[in-house]
């Protein structure tokens, strides 16, 4: 049985140290950090990205199969994600939770845990945040702030006629680790022991649980060389992204369905639960991955990435946004965001 230690016996001063007194500042940006009325930054010549998201237990997240230390990290790694999809790098965060009395000290340090390893694993530091406590659940807003050099800011906007359109990873598996994970809940509704076997689909689990942001994809394109025309993160399924950047930058689309990059196990899910396996790679949600646009004399660069595939090209906008399927049809492309796929 896991020990439980009441907040009360802290306080609220108490507890913010106990999780956070052993942070380290790893940034040149951060000059003061937790301890003082606010955080002190210093980012001189750099320009600041600044993102920010609330997230609500039984809205945006279900404790009943989502570990705290995976919450922790994800609830990070979303922020950072953002602030990557802009091409700037993440450097702070500041994190507010919302606590009923359902929670102990315990589970804030396994949060916190999780919160941590992103944090070192991204070179980001957590500079402060607010605790206060709820009626109702868990709520935890993050902050991300980052830098970016002036002139490599990449907007949503940017697409021009001809661009190809890129996308970072696979497609699906967050989604498809999702329902496998809400049908497992309903089969041991009422069983205390929520333990079902995942073999082999643990990178479903994975993709869903514990994301990781694309950082890594940032930072091959600059070292090629390569500054998209545009870009954002896939947190609502490629579709509605893809209307996203069609519509900020006034332009059309061709994606082609044969070309969006799918992994086996997401595949053999969609079979399994008999799902159209398009219709969860288009609408999908929580893939944070890199949706962008480069110019197309960067073809041969860009596709010897590895980790980036390209799936289609940018048109004038009165060709309007299509997704071409494998037999050849032009599909309409529509805003079907992940949550009301679900329904
Ligand atoms: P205030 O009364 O000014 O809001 P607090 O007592 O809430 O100050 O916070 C004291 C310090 O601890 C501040 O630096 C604040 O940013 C930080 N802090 C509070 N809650 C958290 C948290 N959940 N995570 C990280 N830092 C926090
Ligand atoms: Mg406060």
């Amino acid at each position: 049985m896991k020990q439980r230690t009441e907040i009360a016996t802290l306080g609220e001063f108490g507890l913010i140290s106990h999780l956070t007194d052993a942070l380290e500042i790893k940034n040149k940006s951060t000059l003061v950090g937790i301890g003082d009325d606010a955080a002190v930054l210093d980012y001189a010549e750099k320009q600041i990205l600044v993102s920010t998201d609330l997230l609500l237990e039984g809205v945006h997240f279900d404790l009943t199969y989502v570990p705290l230390a995976h919450l922790g990290y994800k609830s990070a790694v979303v922020n950072f994600s953002d602030i990557y999809a802009m091409n700037g790098t993440p450097k702070q965060i500041t994190v507010s939770i919302g606590l009923s009395k359902r929670f102990c000290v315990e589970d804030l340090e396994e949060f916190y845990a999780g919160l941590k390893q992103a944090c070192t694993a991204y070179g980001v530091d957590i500079i402060g945040g607010d605790t206060s406590s709820s009626l109702t659940g868990l709520t935890i807003s993050i902050t991300c702030i980052g830098e970016a050099d002036k002139d490599k800011i990449v907007y949503r906007s940017g697409a021009n006629d001809t661009d190809l359109v890129c996308v970072s990873g696979d497609l699906g598996a967050a989604y498809m680790g999702l329902q496998l994970l809400e049908r497992e809940k309903q089969v041991f509704r009422g069983e205390k022991d929520f333990t079902p076997d995942f073999s082999g689909k643990e990178y479903l689990l994975e993709r869903q649980l514990k994301p990781e942001a694309r950082k890594d994809i940032i930072e091959a394109l600059a070292a090629e060389g390569i500054l998209p025309t545009s870009m954002m993160d896939i947190s609502d399924g490629l579709s509605s992204e893809m209307l996203h950047l069609c519509k900020k930058g006034n332009v059309g689309c061709r994606i082609y369905e044969e070309r969006i990059p799918i992994d086996y196990q997401t595949a053999l899910m969609a079979e399994q639960f008999n799902m159209s396996l398009t219709t969860a790679a288009m609408n999908g949600g929580e893939d944070y991955e890199l949706l962008f646009t480069v110019p197309l004399v960067q073809h041969d660069k860009v596709s010897a990435i590895k980790g980036i595939k390209v799936i289609g090209h940018i048109a004038k906008p009165e060709l309007g946004a299509y997704l071409i399927a494998r037999d050849g049809t032009e599909v309409p492309m529509v805003a079907q965001g992940w949550n009301q796929l679900s329904e």
